[in-house]
């Protein structure tokens, strides 16, 4: 992302706020670049207070239409919205892959699929907006109704940008509240293809989404008083001033942020091919580990810790990098320059141990066609403890991390020794193993014997700094977007 104003920069591609496409108030612009060559592919509004202002006016005059329309009429929207974003699938993961520099194929063509799902799942849901009768007696009825909150304010980050904007977008509509979405500073630009094809069946003003950097455009979003609830995805350092801010004025805040999770091999299993593609998987290298939820902790039993990483690191040596539109492409690149830096740093950190052991990879290529862009080569250490600030701080980026293990419960102490508690990889034959560790590991979500994606009905979200609250589900919808309200009636009134 890059700051510019002259006439040389692209035509601005602008914002919708209150049903209309505009330009920031202030005429600036943000430069969005292709990671993959660096060179500039578009450019957005870059919004501030005054549009920001604009935009929760615009979902405020939208609430109370919006929120008493009855769901199933909500939700027949979202079918609607649906139905084009599974035809324009292709459209939007083109422009995904060229803002995020994730490959077409393996990473931004299912995310894009995956929209129509997260449209029909929640829109599907309306009817399960009720509320429950409480037993009192004959002579009081007492109900629940879930009620809309208001105004939602959803910021996201540009790892999976569409996806998470829909993890937003769906639930909070269809449970009658309004919208003001900032989207990501580096990959705003299929959020607002997406933001287009859902204004086609909406009010105007029911779903605002706005361009700009995090200070600008994301903190006035955050702070105004307004918005009723802060719904948030991104790093656990912006999750803190976001839950501080919710502080001052008592607003609900979902917060989805970020991981190290811990991937756990046991002995039963050895370097088979299944438990490798699982490592991978888990890992996301084919999003260059920009997951939230990668597995970036290697517990590998001692007595397969070598043949394991000898056949991973060959695995993992096969996988292509290069541009993310070519479809044999299965790693694309770093978003920006600055977590290139940072990714590069960490590397340079392991290398320059004495006790570290490089097992693949290392710093990128200097030259040659990888070095136009950020591309970061998938790189494993080994022989780590847990203790090493590569063990210990999200790097996202492809940095893994090997630490070999002998006894169960010194391993789940380790796996579980980390402030974060998002997600977790188990890879045993043996089912009381598998449950035995899956319940004793503090993370959201447990996976045994596969690494997948979210897909809808699973509660997602995460333990300790990881976040509060869950996404993906009815109970996501319900908690996170709704608010109950208790209604008593006494129906022994005396004779008039
Ligand atoms: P980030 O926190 O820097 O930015 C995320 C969003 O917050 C962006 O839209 C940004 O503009 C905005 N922002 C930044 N500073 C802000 C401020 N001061 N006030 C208000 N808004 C601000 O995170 P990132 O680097 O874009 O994304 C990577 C992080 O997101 C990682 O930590 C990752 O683990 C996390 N993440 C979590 C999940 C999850 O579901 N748990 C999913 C994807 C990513």
């Amino acid at each position: 992302m890059n700051a510019v104003g002259g006439a040389a920069t692209p035509t601005p591609r602008p914002m919708l706020v209150g049903g209309d496409w505009v330009l920031a108030t202030s005429g600036e612009t943000i430069l969005v670049e292709n990671p993959a060559n660096r060179q500039p592919i578009a450019a957005v509004p870059r919004g501030r207070a005054g549009d920001v202002a604009a935009a929760v006016a615009a979902a405020l005059a939208a609430f109370p239409d919006w929120s008493r329309i009855p769901p199933r009429e909500r939700g027949r929207a979202l079918l609607r919205i649906a139905d084009v974003l599974e035809g324009r699938a292709e459209e939007i993961a083109r422009q995904v892959a060229m803002e995020t520099g994730n490959a077409l194929r393996t990473q931004a063509r299912p995310e894009a699929q995956g929209l129509s799902q997260i449209f029909r799942y929640f829109g599907g849901l309306a009817s399960e907006l009720k509320g429950e009768t409480i037993p009192l007696g004959d002579h009081v009825l007492s109900y629940t109704r879930r009620e809309p909150i208001g105004v939602v304010g959803a910021i996201i980050p540009w790892n999976a940008p569409v996806l998470l904007a829909a993890l937003k977008i769906a639930p909070a509509l269809c449970a009658g509240n309004t919208v003001v979405l900032k989207a990501a500073e580096d990959a705003p630009l299929g959020v607002l293809m997406l933001a287009a094809i859902c204004q086609d069946h909406l009010p105007p003003g029911v779903l605002n989404v706005l361009t700009g950097t995090g200070p600008e455009a994301g903190e006035p979003l955050a702070r105004h008083p307004a918005v009723r609830k802060l719904s948030f995805t991104g790093s656990t350092a912006v999750g803190k001033l976001i839950m501080s801010w919710a502080a001052e004025r008592i607003v609900p805040v979902s917060l989805e942020l970020g991981g190290k999770s811990p991937c756990i091999v046991y002995p039963d299993v050895g370097p088979e091919e299944w438990v490798i593609d699982g490592i991978i998987a888990a890992m996301r290298f084919t999003r260059q580990s920009q997951s939230c939820t990668a597995g970036s902790r290697l517990f590998l039993h001692r007595r397969v810790f070598d043949s394991v990483l000898t056949r991973l690191a060959a695995k993992v040596a096969t996988l292509t990098l290069g541009d993310p539109l070519d479809e044999a492409t299965d790693i694309g690149t770093i978003i920006n320059r600055k977590q290139f830096d940072r990714v590069c740093g960490y590397v340079k950190e392991g290398i320059g141990r004495r006790d570290a052991r490089l097992v693949v990879g290392g710093l990128p290529p200097s030259e040659g066609p990888l070095s136009e862009g950020y591309f970061a080569v998938p790189t494993i250490f080994a022989d780590a403890t847990n203790e090493w600030r590569l063990a210990r701080e999200e790097i996202f980026g492809p940095v893994l991390v090997a630490i070999s293990w002998d006894d169960e419960a010194e391993m789940l102490r380790m796996a579980n020794d980390s402030h974060y508690g998002l997600a977790a990889y188990v890879f045993t034959r043996d089912v009381a193993t598998a449950l035995r560790t899956a319940h004793q590991l503090e993370a959201g979500w447990v996976q045994v014997n596969q690494a997948g994606g979210q897909v809808p009905g699973h509660s997602y979200g995460g333990f300790k700094q990881s976040g509060i609250g869950r996404e993906f589900s009815l109970e996501g919808m319900l908690d996170s977007f709704t608010q109950r309200k208790n209604v008593s009636v006494n129906l022994d009134l005396p004779p008039k």
